[in-house]
């Protein structure tokens, strides 16, 4: 029996590892044993496997059997190809270790570098380099990296320490320290060290290996790479790969140095070659911010050699990686060493134009390029942003941070009332709505405010969903900011702001600040607003190419989730097929026609409610008209009224009051009509279909304002596709009696105008018995349209406007974890999931021709996209600035 192997060598032209061993030695390891196999100049040296790690995790820290052995062989067979020995008195080695797991984690794990020194090895390395200097630096290094990543010697202590040998000796710069200086600060560390361990430094270079290869598998499970990992989506992983690699030094004068770069411009993408570098520096020295590093172009005019073998080796990386490259070098005394080369991390900006101009460069074709590109990210190509280099010139600072709900920047004037809000904007001003949270009344605020922020609510709260639906930026449960609506003031910390005073919002990371901020708007949606010419947005071209690219690979369609004419238009700009979800209950809420609702509500007979009805219908029918207009010729599902009808009640005194005159009714009467409409569960109350069950007047209204518009836009020449969609059917029953009221009310309209249109007629399965009888309910029914918004919770019996408290510990602590994500960002695919699975092929055996899609927040989110596409959706909807996102998802959903 073979034994598991856990160490895999590479040097001198030749790896034991491949490129697509990723997984076992780590992006880090596979990279470094494919440029060893190219040719490229890499420091022979080591990996451990990711195996090795998870052992050591899984069993308190010790090793696999052999691992200690296995390590030693190859230890040696390093100090062989190297000519040196690790800890040797006349030709020492020196070793780093490096971390290096399957999916890149820049930074989150540990690194130690120039171990094997010791104070005889340092001698030895003076002697043999003719370089007192570097030799002792290097130990300093040594000494700060091993006590701070391996011992826990708080980094400071160190640093403090340095600083101080600088100030006492006036030396500028780390670079300007004497060799006297260094062993000075050398006898300073060993002191901090002893004080904070308790014992000496030590002096034998297999236990600093050892201690070191320990401390790298431990920084798997820090606090950082555990929290990086999730707010990156990483999953799956076992542990980190360990590196261990012959050094080379950056620090041994003038000719030496260190650097960083990318293959092409990680902000923008821009296919230029973009680094930086430091002579006479090691390591970190780079990204550490001790000196202020050189631009990449400089290299050339300090060592041209190595500046154009660096361009090459830029061409030659990216044509066999087939991608922008991150790399890591070092330059010992003029002679070039690559230390690192991944697949660079960049904005979506630069994923974008990356992408698309490797494609036209003939580097990748357009199925490669439409995988690569984070569906998750695509929307922040959309939204505003707040101008950075405003708030690093002023040194602006963050007074809170909430949920990232809704991205985008936005920077204005503070209202705590819609009503307010509303006034201030017809005057011009930019405003922000500040609310606790938001709810349906609030909706003309949120329409005309440049950004939302509330303090309490999730990512699924209305104030998160409405933000998102309209593309507006959202800052949602910012819960360190108070607010007082009596005095109009916000404040955190001490510091506080007053109606009127600006403040701004980031959308994409959740920060709150209390000072004005310039934004500047998204050329995309420049160019589709028509504001800006398509030929002068380089950003947009790219855009429409890659869309390009995504629509000759989607499978499913998409649509939009739009009740108003011109989210309609800007969801059509955006790539929407059609409408997916009306919703018809926002329309009830502009000034005259809440009155019309109202007493629509308040009415005490059919007569009352018809004519109440009555009122409404022309203004509703003149809505379908102008959202028919703007699909031109897409198809429209509209949702009959949903919400319960106490949501259209004013619920304070004053609002009361007003009505009561407005109506010429009391306010007793409103206020007994309201406690006679409260509900304990209104979510499982009176809304959806029962609606229109026990007032079908209602849903006559709304077909006939409906199939009138309809009628009436095609007399027009344009073509109208309406789908009448019941709402929260749960017995087929319910949606035979809905669905012949409906039938009768186009039968009438049809003979009073002589005339007739193709329509369609289903329902929302979002309550599970439909989902579980969808078979029966597919008999009479054309479409479903999943609404998972409520089949969530239902299904999983949370309430979308209470469960954050629990959800959120159930998703991220790592104690618990039952749900991998929040359930109503992304679908529960076991739970939930396996109920729309169900519905699809139970509606499918009764009826094979009926459409089906899904409509709720689920509908804009990649991995459920892509589950739609494995159970066969025909489409999928979603808010208008998600449209592009899902059609990225879709399209990925193909390839996968
Ligand atoms: P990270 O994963 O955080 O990037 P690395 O393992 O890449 O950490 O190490 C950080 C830096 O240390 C590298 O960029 C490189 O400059 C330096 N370094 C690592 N190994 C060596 C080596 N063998 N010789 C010289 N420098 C090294
Ligand atoms: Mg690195
Ligand atoms: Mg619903």
């Amino acid at each position: 029996m073979s034994r598991t192997r856990y160490v895999y060598f590479f040097g001198d032209g030749k790896a034991e590892g491949t490129v697509d061993m990723r997984e076992i030695i780590g992006g880090k390891g596979a990279n470094l044993a494919d440029m060893t196999s190219i040719g490229l100049p890499v420091p022979p040296g080591f990996t451990i496997s990711t195996e090795a790690c998870a052992y050591y995790s899984d069993n308190d820290g010790a090793y696999p059997k052999g691992l200690r052995e296995e390590i030693l062989e190859h230890l040696d067979r390093l100090e062989k190809v190297m000519g040196a020995k690790l800890g040797d008195t006349e030709n020492p080695l020196l070793v780093s270790v490096r971390s290096g797991a399957a999916s890149s984690m820049p930074g989150m794990m540990d690194t130690v570098l120039n171990l094997g020194m010791t104070p005889d090895s340092a001698q030895a390395l003076a002697k043999k380099t003719n370089n007192e200097r570097f030799a002792w630096d290097s130990y300093r290094r040594f000494m700060q990296m091993f006590g701070d990543v391996v011992m826990g010697v708080p980094h400071d202590d160190f640093e403090a320490a340095l600083q101080a040998v600088k100030t006492e000796r006036k030396r500028a710069l780390d670079t300007d320290l004497t060799t006297e200086d260094l062993l000075e600060v050398i006898d300073r560390y060993r002191k901090i060290y002893h004080d904070v361990v308790g014992e000496d430094f030590p002096t034998d270079p297999i236990d600093q290996l050892f201690k070191s290869i320990n401390a790298v598998f431990d920084s798997w499970n820090n606090e950082r790479a555990i929290k990086y990992r999730q707010m990156n989506d990483i999953r799956g992983l076992v542990g980190t790969a360990v590196n261990i690699q012959a050094m080379v030094y950056g620090n041994m004068g003038d000719t030496s140095g260190t650097g960083v770069a990318f293959t092409r411009d990680p902000s923008d993408g821009e296919n230029i070659f973009y680094g930086e570098y430091l002579m006479n520096a090691q390591g970190e020295d780079v990204v550490a911010g001790i000196r202020t590093p050189e631009p990449i172009e400089t290299l050339k005019s300090v060592n041209e050699k190595a500046y154009n073998q660096l361009l090459e080796i830029r061409t030659l990386l990216e044509k066999h990686y087939k991608d922008m490259q991150d790399i890591e070098f070092t330059i010992q005394e003029g002679t070039l060493y690559m230390l690192q080369t991944r697949n660079g991390k960049r904005t979506v900006f630069s994923w974008l134009r990356s992408q698309v101009e490797m494609v036209e460069e003939g580097l990748i074709d357009k199925k490669t390029a439409v995988s690569r590109v984070p569906a998750g990210e695509f929307n922040k190509l959309f939204a505003p942003v707040l101008d950075n280099e405003q708030i690093h010139a002023k040194g602006i600072k963050e007074v809170a941070r909430g949920l990232n709900a809704s991205p985008g920047g936005a920077s204005g004037q503070i209202y705590f009332s819609a009503d307010k809000a509303e006034e201030m904007a017809a005057l011009g001003q930019d405003v922000i709505l500040t609310r606790i949270e938001t709810s349906p009344e609030d909706i003309g605020g949120m329409a005309v405010a440049k950004g939302i922020l509330t303090t309490r609510g999730g990512m699924t709260s209305h104030a998160a969903v409405v933000a998102r639906g309209m593309g507006c930026p959202c800052v949602s449960g910012a819960g360190d900011l108070q607010i007082d609506y009596e005095s109009g003031t916000l404040s955190v910390n001490g510091q506080s702001v007053k109606e009127g005073d600006f403040i701004s919002l980031d959308g994409f990371t959740g920060q709150v600040f209390l000072e004005k901020i310039a934004v500047k708007e998204s050329e995309i949606v420049q160019v589709l607003n028509g504001q800006m010419k398509e030929e002068d947005s380089l950003l947009f071209q790219n855009y429409n190419k890659f869309m390009g690219y995504v629509d000759e690979i989607r499978q499913m369609e998409v649509r939009t989730n739009a009740d108003t004419p011109h989210d309609t238009k800007m969801a059509v700009a955006l790539g929407a097929q059609g409408i997916g979800l009306c919703r018809t209950e926002h329309m009830f809420f502009g000034t005259e026609r809440i009155l019309s609702m109202r007493k629509m509500i308040l009415a005490n007979n059919k007569i009352e409610r018809e004519k109440a009805l009555a009122e409404l219908l022309p203004m509703q029918r003149q809505d379908f008209i102008e959202i028919f207009e703007a699909l031109n010729g897409l198809p429209a599902t509209v949702r009959l009224l949903d919400p319960p009808l106490h949501e259209f009640l004013p619920n304070d005194h004053t609002s009361r009051h007003e009505m009561a005159l407005q109506l010429g009714v009391t306010v007793e009467e409103i206020a007994q009509k309201t406690s006679q409409l409260h509900e304990f569960n209104p979510m499982l109350g009176f809304r959806g279909c029962r609606l229109a069950v026990v007032y079908p007047e209602i849903l006559h209204m709304q077909v006939r304002a409906i199939i009138e518009a309809a009628i009436e836009v095609k007399a027009k020449g344009i073509e109208v596709h309406p789908e009448i969609m019941i709402p929260l059917v749960s017995h087929y029953k319910e949606f035979e009696y809905t669905k012949k009221h409906a039938l009768d009310t186009i039968e009438k309209v049809f003979e009073e105008k002589k005339t007739t249109i193709e329509y369609k007629i289903g329902t929302m399965i979002e309550v599970p018995r439909a989902a579980i009888t969808a078979d029966e309910i597919a008999k009479s029914a054309e479409f479903f349209s999943f609404g998972t918004n409520d089949l969530t919770q239902m299904g999983c019996g949370f309430s979308r406007d209470d469960a954050a408290i629990f959800l959120g510990p159930y998703v991220e602590d790592t104690d618990k974890g039952f749900y991998d994500y929040d359930p109503f960002e992304v679908m529960d695919f076991d739970g939930v999931g396996k109920m729309v699975k169900m519905a699809v092929d139970l509606g499918r055996s009764t009826n094979p021709d009926i459409a089906l899609g899904i409509c709720g927040e689920h509908g804009g989110d990649p991995k459920t996209v892509a589950f739609c596409q494995e159970i066969g959706l025909d489409y999928v909807s979603c808010s208008p600035f998600r449209v592009p996102v899902a059609r990225l998802a879709a399209a990925q959903a193909v390839i996968k």
